[in-house]
């Protein structure tokens, strides 16, 4: 990769770029294109042998969106959204991909794009105003920015459990399940976790495998998904509708078709609430999440009331009432951590073959070579499978060597919580922007939609800096005090700061993350947060340095 283009008074042999992008996820494969289209100099870098990002990677059984498909593509290209007729309205990971890979190959992006290129480093240097990257392998480029697309959940997380290398089986996390298909039939399959990767894989695999033993340390609440193929027909009435699907996703919060009720949730009788929750219940997607009332989310007795309409309905599906009641959580209301939908999850645990062990009952004491030990007996197994989730948000920043003015790492910086202006930008870490970083409003919302809005903020900010032949910008130190708090005192207004997910920075097998207390996403929803990035271009870049 390296070619003698250098920059003058760098070394020759090392490549340079105005504009460095790294990941080829959803947010690196809109970037590139934004960028070169405008004319920029720029290079995707990607650390796997191809593009995707998380539909590349997460192959596992059941694996699917859970936002509609056609609010999930692209908004930029009308050709784009003629050409494009999604199968199913929650489409499954390889549809993901290859629509993916039609885009890139649609735009031609893959010239742009280099596979098998892992940013190990990136190094600012002050006196050439220039980042030097490195890579695993050992070529370095340099560019004068970095524009980062790592993913939110990017940074998969084996459970901290001893002996979990010595397993003589086969044994998977979700994230790294392999290309080539893994036998189920016939086998005893272990599923560690029960967040919403593990709920697909465990209502997708129960019917085929042998045995299938599912290790639950804290059951999460989740509502059905309700999938359908999508007709000709359909796509069609869809792509009439696109100005409107995208207009409705700007207004709402979560980025969907889904709007709250803001009716109030006590300005209605209990029955009113009952009709209304059976009829979201039975809906596709999120509905039953976001476009309940907005008191759910703020109001712990309005919460209780509906938590307990879906513990009722829990109670329904499943037979065994002990079971039943295992699955329902007690640690938190419905929706305060991110929601799982499901395809015939608690129907899995009415069939013969399928067990649930509590592990808060009766903990997991080590993996052996032939299975799983807990606390009260040994469980043997064929395939274990670890859905047990990501060092979400910062943990692929954590993974990469950030270091800034003066050699500060970003590790370091962070190492008590994310500080950032917007979630786009960090003091001390100039020419560097993040897409979709922590505390911006990507993670609470329809991941593309904060996307596209995040790239063409970035692209529009790189593009403000080369007009005005600007060589260096850097958050304030001021501006970014004000949004980390901004993002602390959001926090406190919904009832999601009890909780001990990925949104508040909580994983158990991130040494220091145990707790979950750090501020890593936005809560202001969606439209509050592109009409801050939107003012902030308006104003001149408000609260960034130029020079
Ligand atoms: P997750 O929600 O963090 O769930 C991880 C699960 O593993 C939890 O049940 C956790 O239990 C368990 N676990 C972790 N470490 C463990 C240990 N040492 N021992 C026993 N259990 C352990 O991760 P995820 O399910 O991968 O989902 C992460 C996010 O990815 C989701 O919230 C969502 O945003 C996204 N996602 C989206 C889709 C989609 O449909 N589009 C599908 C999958 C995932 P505790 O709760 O007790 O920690």
């Amino acid at each position: 990769m390296i070619h003698n283009r250098g920059v003058a008074g760098m070394k020759t042999d090392v490549e340079h770029f105005e504009v460095v992008v790294i990941g080829a996820g959803v947010g690196g494969i809109y970037e590139i294109k934004r960028l070169t289209d405008v004319g920029f100099d720029a290079v995707l870098l990607e650390g796997e042998s191809d593009l995707g990002g998380t539909w590349f990677r997460n192959r596992y059984p059941g694996s699917r969106f859970d936002s509609e498909s056609y609010t999930y593509g692209y908004s930029f290209s009308q050709a784009l959204l003629d050409e494009w007729h999604w199968k199913e309205r929650y489409s499954s990971q390889p549809e993901n991909l290859a629509y993916l890979n039609f885009v890139a190959d649609k735009f031609d992006l893959r010239r742009h794009m280099r596979f098998d290129c892992l940013v190990e480093a990136m190094h600012w240097d002050e006196d050439a105003r220039l980042w030097q990257i490195s890579v695993k392998g050992g070529d370095v480029v340099t560019s004068r920015f970095i524009i980062t697309t790592v993913g939110l959940l990017s940074a998969p997380t084996m459970p901290r459990i001893e002996g979990v290398d010595s397993f003589e089986g086969e044994a998977y996390h979700t994230f790294f399940w392999p290309v080539d298909p893994v036998p189920l039939e016939g086998r005893k399959v272990a599923v560690v976790g029960t967040g919403a990767t593990g709920i697909q894989v465990i209502g997708e695999i129960a019917d085929k495998v042998a045995e299938l033993t599912v290790f639950q340390r804290r059951p999460n609440w989740s509502a059905p998904l309700n999938n359908s193929p999508i007709s000709v027909e359909e796509m069609t009435e869809i792509r009439s509708r696109y100005d409107e699907i995208f207009a409705t996703c700007a207004r709402t919060p979560g980025g969907f078709e889904h709007e709250p009720d803001r009716r109030g949730f006590w300005n209605v009788s209990r029955q009113e609430r009952l009709e209304m929750w059976d009829r979201l219940y039975d809906e596709p997607g999120f509905g039953i999440w976001l476009q309940n009332f907005v008191e759910i989310f703020v109001d712990e007795k309005a919460n209780a009331e509906f938590s307990e309409y879906i513990a009722d309905r829990i109670r329904q599906r499943v037979h065994d009432p002990v079971v039943a009641e295992k699955l329902i959580p007690r640690d938190h209301g419905f929706g305060i951590q991110r929601v799982p939908l499901e395809t015939n999850y608690f129907e899995a645990y009415n069939r013969d073959n399928v067990r649930l062990v509590d592990i808060s009952e009766t903990p997991i004491e080590r993996i052996t070579p032939s299975g799983i030990q807990t606390t009260d007996q040994h469980y043997e197994f064929d395939l274990i499978v670890y859905a047990t989730g990501f060092d979400a948000v910062t943990g692929a920043y954590d993974r990469i060597d950030i270091r800034g003015v003066d050699g500060e790492g970003l590790g370091t910086r962070w190492s008590d919580g994310p500080k950032t202006y917007l979630g786009a930008m960090v003091h001390g870490f100039p020419n560097l922007i993040m897409v979709a970083g922590p505390q911006s409003a990507s993670s609470t919302s329809n991941f593309p939609r904060a996307i596209e809005n995040s790239v063409d903020w970035a692209t529009g900010l790189v593009e403000h800096v080369r007009a005005n032949e600007i060589t260096r910008f850097e958050a304030d130190a001021e501006a970014e005090a004000e949004w980390t708090q901004y993002i602390a005192g959001l926090y406190q207004m919904v009832l999601l700061r009890k909780a001990r997910g990925w949104f508040t920075g909580y994983n158990s097998n991130v040494e220091g993350h145990e707790e979950g207390i750090r501020h890593v996403v936005y809560n202001g929803g969606a439209p509050r947060y592109l009409q801050i990035l939107t003012s902030v271009a308006e104003d001149g870049y408000r609260g960034i340095s130029c020079r």
